[in-house]
């Protein structure tokens, strides 16, 4: 039935080896009007062009195409394109991981000689890589406090900064930047906003005058916790300025892996809404709770910062963090006591994850920056998943119960 749609790779099949007709398989090809609905994964390193001319004009950009999968490749592009357009900006830039996302943005963007300002409160991984690597080739940095405007004001007018680079909600204790400040005065002083948009999601915060968007697309594009990959989101001119160098770290993300992403982006607005719809309940379920104290969700009337949360944000996300009163040994009893949250890292998954504080303390921060972090000794960070949300409450319930009645 499809055999009229069957035409041999080379047309002269018939009069070649099977040695040789084994590494050219005949092709199928589509009539233009007979298309899958489900993308196909272009599952190959190489594309060819007709002749040597049109391979040189591709290899210099002077013609569209795809040539190696290093700098290209169809189904990575379409992912890239997809976030693009959801975070409200025309290029972005795919790899794969959240942290290669963040490395090779921060190479990319700097040179010997730059400032770089950052904040206490940012995921452990960038802290790492701009202390100890962007160090290593000549890039100085200022670390604050997100909650600093005064001193971002300050650092900004005093030392010429190539780059701002935030997040908003913060990990663990969700505080939220304020996104347009901080990006009115990275550009009043010549500098570039980078925000790590992880926790917010591809749908919130493209209206801020923000350069560079990143996400790790292993948490909420991903969603089911079973792929990896980051991108960098933007406008054409920064992104094709970023072009040249990004993917000389050889960190592609793989079609297959860019395949299942865009189908978890299927489900992405059902699962981020579902998930911040259980994480705001159980939440509140929380403070409510006896033992229990300082409930952070940035949706929670009672967050320090809900006005500017509110105005920023339309949903607040799956994290939850809280302390409990008893202190450190307590909120051990109480995350080993809890049956459906996973002890785990990551957030945005399905099912939900609970991380006890010692795993979250950060290995390389003075005194100061562990005070502008927040985390106390019984802080714990739950992610809130996809399961029934009477289940959950009940098993937060049963392990607040332990927590509070040792053995
Ligand atoms: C997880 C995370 C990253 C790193 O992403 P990976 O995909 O795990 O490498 C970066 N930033 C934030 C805010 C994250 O939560």
């Amino acid at each position: 039935m499809s055999g009229q749609h069957e035409q041999s790779g080379s047309g002269q099949a018939g009069a070649l080896q099977r040695e040789t007709r084994v590494n050219h398989p005949p092709r199928v090809e589509l009539p233009p009007d007979n298309q899958p609905l489900t993308p196909p994964i272009y599952q190959s390193v190489k594309y060819e062009f007709g002749s040597v001319e049109e391979t040189v004009r591709a290899v210099h950009g002077k013609r569209p195409g795809f040539f190696y999968s290093r700098s290209g490749n169809p189904t990575v592009r379409q992912l890239e394109l997809l976030l693009a357009d959801l975070q409200g900006r025309d290029d972005a830039l795919a790899c794969a991981s959240g942290v290669n996302a963040v490395a090779q943005a921060l190479f990319t963007l700097t040179s010997a000689g730059d400032h770089v300002l950052c904040f206490a409160e940012t995921y452990g991984p960038t802290r790492q890589i701009i202390r100890r690597f962007l160090a290593r080739f000549g890039v100085r940095h200022t670390l604050l406090s997100i909650e600093d405007l005064a001193g971002i004001e300050r650092t900004l007018a005093t030392v010429p900064t190539r780059l701002v680079f935030f997040e908003s909600p913060t990990n663990p204790v969700t505080k939220v930047a304020d996104i347009a400040a901080i990006t009115r005065l990275a550009h009043v002083h010549g500098a570039l906003a980078v925000l790590d948009n992880t926790f917010a999601g591809f749908h919130q915060h493209g209206e801020y005058d923000v350069d560079l968007f990143i996400h790790s697309l292993t948490k909420y594009a991903a969603g089911t916790g079973d792929v990896m990959g980051g991108v960098v989101i933007g406008r054409h001119e920064l992104i094709q300025a970023m072009r040249p160098d990004w993917g000389l770290f050889g960190a592609q993300l793989d079609p297959h892996a860019a395949f299942l992403l865009m189908r978890g982006m299927k489900t992405y607005f059902l699962r981020y809404r579902a998930q911040c719809a259980a994480a705001l309940e159980l939440a509140s379920f929380l403070a409510a709770q006896p033992g229990v104290e300082r409930v952070r969700y940035p949706g929670l009337p009672t967050h320090p910062q809900a006005a500017l949360a509110r105005a920023q944000m339309r949903e607040f996300g799956s994290v939850v963090t809280f302390d409990i009163a008893a202190g450190a040994e307590a909120a051990r009893r109480f995350t080993e006591a809890l049956q459906l949250f996973a002890i785990a890292a990551s957030l945005g998954s399905t099912e939900s994850l609970v991380l006890p504080p010692q795993m979250m303390q950060p290995r390389d921060a003075t005194p100061e920056q562990l005070a502008w972090s927040d985390i106390r000794p019984g802080t714990v960070r739950l992610s809130i998943g996809l399961e029934d949300l009477g289940d959950l409450r009940a098993d937060l319930a049963q392990a607040l119960a332990v927590a509070a009645a040792p053995g």
